[in-house]
């Protein structure tokens, strides 16, 4: 089936126009028409090779909506004409305790990937996203609800579950303080699943300019962390903070926030190892914790919480042809605050 999309061909490579083919449909695969694709760091990470060798050509993208265009004759979970979204895993083994917990993410012989990854046949690469047609085994897609606006949902298939999936984990609700750390597309994602749950949310961002943003999304206080004195004043005030920062920083000064039993989930993965005192989790029993994107059956539900929260993630839709911009701009932290891509452009 012919593809239209972007790659980047080799290492430290521009993305450019590509044209390439995906599988024919099996019994159990959906093929859809791309609407939107969003733009996650960690699309950026992989083509810059920051986690390490990546496999080329790679076409990136994992924030995946669109129309069903045609089903397998076992496809029982969708028709043709549904709106459907795809996140950042294709397929799991399906066996392991954590896939017969619902929790492919997790997959003891580690989910395969949407792109970056060779398929479980262990030679076709999986091609991402960012393109204008995607195929599909149908257990490995969610329903998404007929309320959202379908750029804003685009998001939700990686930057929306990967919070939504720690604060349901660890409890945010009413009288609860949790803090987010990176006002980025995860992190507003973030302030906005801890708020409609109840909790009372920190922003801490290094832009100053966001602080308007930040609380119109819900916010209810925001701490610009260039001041190092900010953080000092805030020591032991919060049960919960999630740390979506994509660079490199000094997590001891944030774990020093925690209340007593208190929790920093690390989520940002800069892809270098973080230097722990280990004094500072002693003095208040604190854990520090990591959490990745969610599973299917909790991907459904986020969405579903979404459909009756109407909450969606605030978004710039752009052209296949700004992708090299918007990469600079979410390094640069200037991203309000997802880059999604007009699929019709590609
Ligand atoms: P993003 O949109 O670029 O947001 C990251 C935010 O981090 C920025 O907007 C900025 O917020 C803050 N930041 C960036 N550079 C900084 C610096 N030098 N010092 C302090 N703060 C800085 O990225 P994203 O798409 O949300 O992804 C964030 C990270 O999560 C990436 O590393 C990504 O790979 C990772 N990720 C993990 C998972 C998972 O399952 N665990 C899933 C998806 C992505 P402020 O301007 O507010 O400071
Ligand atoms: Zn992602
Ligand atoms: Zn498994």
């Amino acid at each position: 089936m012919k593809s239209r999309g972007l790659a980047a061909l080799s290492a430290n490579s521009p993305l450019e126009p590509y044209e390439f083919e995906r599988r024919d449909l099996r019994p159990n695969d959906v093929v859809l028409d791309i609407a939107y694709a969003g733009i996650c760091h960690s699309d950026i990470h992989q083509v810059r090779q920051e986690w390490g060798p990546s496999i080329f050509p790679m076409v990136p993208g994992h924030e995946i909506v669109g129309t069903v265009r045609e089903i397998g004759p076992a496809v029982t979970k969708f028709s043709v004409g549904q709106r459907i979204g795809v996140g950042v895993f294709i397929d799991s083994c399906r066996t392991c305790a954590s896939c017969q917990r619902g929790l492919q993410q997790y997959c003891e012989e580690g989910m395969t990937g949407t792109y970056n990854t060779l398929e479980r046949d262990g030679k076709t690469i999986a091609f991402g996203g960012y393109s204008d047609t995607f195929v599909i085994d149908a257990d490995y897609a969610v329903h998404v609800p007929a309320n959202l606006e379908l750029s804003g949902v685009a998001p939700l298939l990686c930057a929306g579950i990967t919070l939504y999936s720690p604060v349901k984990h660890w409890g945010a609700k009413a009288g609860m303080r949790v803090g987010v750390m990176g006002l980025g597309g995860l992190g507003h994602m973030g302030v906005k699943f801890a708020k409609a749950l109840g909790a009372h949310v920190t922003v801490f961002s290094h832009s100053p300019n966001k602080e308007s943003d930040a609380r119109a999304m819900g916010a209810d206080d925001f701490v610009a962390t260039k001041d190092p004195a900010a953080l000092k004043a805030l020591s032991h005030s919060f049960n919960l903070i999630l740390n979506t920062v994509s660079a490199e920083l000094d997590i001891n000064s944030y774990l020093d926030l925690l209340t007593l039993d208190g929790t920093l989930v690390v989520i940002g993965l800069p892809g270098k190892p973080y230097a722990v005192n280990v004094g500072t989790l002693l003095g208040a029993r604190r854990s520090m914790a990591g959490s990745m994107i969610g599973g299917i059956p909790e991907m459904q539900e986020m969405l579903d919480f979404c459909g009756a929260h109407n909450i969606v993630s605030d978004v710039e839709v752009i052209s296949a042809d700004y992708v090299a911009t918007a990469y600079e701009r979410t390094v640069a932290s200037d991203v309000k605050y997802r880059f999604v891509i007009d699929a019709k452009t590609f």
